[in-house]
């Protein structure tokens, strides 16, 4: 089953969920494949650390022989994302705009532009535990291209069993991706305005995408009715409830697992899973 971990808002617990769910697994004997997907920020190697084997990942831009081009501006007008801008002296290339679509080099009549491979960011694959293969994509700093990432950092647990995808905060273009061709989801959410606010756009993005999806309410302080409402409106199950506790918030910031610390959490855990493989359809 291919499980994302998602949440409108930042900071409600998606890695913490996603970290010990794998742990969850790998302790009853799967074999789960984590994949950080918040590659701006990705943090769940801090709770699985480990050696790493590390390759780039790269992106096709576009490179202009000025000697060859006769300025006849067919690029700028292909580029739909004005990367380009064609000066009667040269054509001026702007990289941070670019989404390596190739567009330029198809239309191009003088075959003046090739492409070259730009770094935009890494992944990390490392073996924290037996069972459990953690793929962390990185973006490198000032690239906008957070999808090629999460891409090839998908196409790393390609084939594999148990896969769980914990993605960015939000609902933008790098979630989509995360999600996208997922089996279930898993919304993370905290029972607060904004909290619900940002569940409503997530459970809107994973409707659009197909992916069938559930809540966890997490640091719950027990007011929880207007998030219930909502899912029941919604026709959202609530697949696991974590309170608000203080020895949980101090188990996570000295980068410990919930369910390491305190093992009786993974009967939680694994429910969670259940649930989720119930929602998704997908055979045990
Ligand atoms: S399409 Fe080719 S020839 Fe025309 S301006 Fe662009 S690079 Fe130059
Ligand atoms: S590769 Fe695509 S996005 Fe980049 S400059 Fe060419 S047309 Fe524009």
């Amino acid at each position: 089953m291919k499980l994302a971990v998602a949440g409108g808002k930042g900071g409600t617990g998606k890695s913490m969920m996603a970290s010990n769910l794998a742990f969850t697994l790998v302790s009853s004997g799967r074999s789960v494949t984590l994949v950080d997907c918040d590659v701006e920020e990705p943090n769940l190697h801090l709770f699985f650390p480990a050696p790493a084997t590390t390759t780039v990942v790269t992106v096709p831009v576009p490179v202009i022989d000025e000697v060859a081009c006769d300025r006849c501006g067919k690029c700028e007008d292909a580029c739909q994302y004005g990367a380009l801008t064609v000066l009667q002296s040269r054509v001026i290339f702007f990289s941070e705009l670019c989404h390596s679509c190739g567009g330029c080099t198809l239309v191009c009549p003088k075959q003046a532009i090739r492409e070259e491979p730009e770094w935009v960011g890494t992944l990390a694959t490392s073996i924290p535990m037996p069972h459990l293969k953690l793929v962390t994509g990185t973006l490198d700093t000032g690239s906008p291209l957070a999808v090629p990432v999460i891409k090839e950092a998908k196409k790393q647990a390609v084939g594999d069993h148990e896969v769980i995808f914990d993605t960015a905060p939000g609902t933008s273009c790098p979630v989509v991706e995360a999600l996208d061709g997922c089996d279930a989801c898993i919304l993370v959410t905290e029972s607060t305005p904004f909290g619900l606010h940002d569940l409503q756009l997530a459970v809107d993005v994973a409707a659009r995408l197909g992916v069938p999806a559930g809540v966890v309410i997490n640091r719950s302080d027990g007011k929880d009715e207007a998030t219930t409402r909502f899912c029941i409106d919604h026709d959202l199950e609530i697949l696991l409830t974590i309170p608000f506790d203080r020895e949980i918030a101090a188990i996570q910031s000295r980068g410990d697992l919930l369910c390491r610390a305190r093992p009786e959490w993974q009967k939680d855990f694994m429910a969670l899973f259940l649930k989720c493989r119930a929602l998704s359809g997908v055979d045990p």
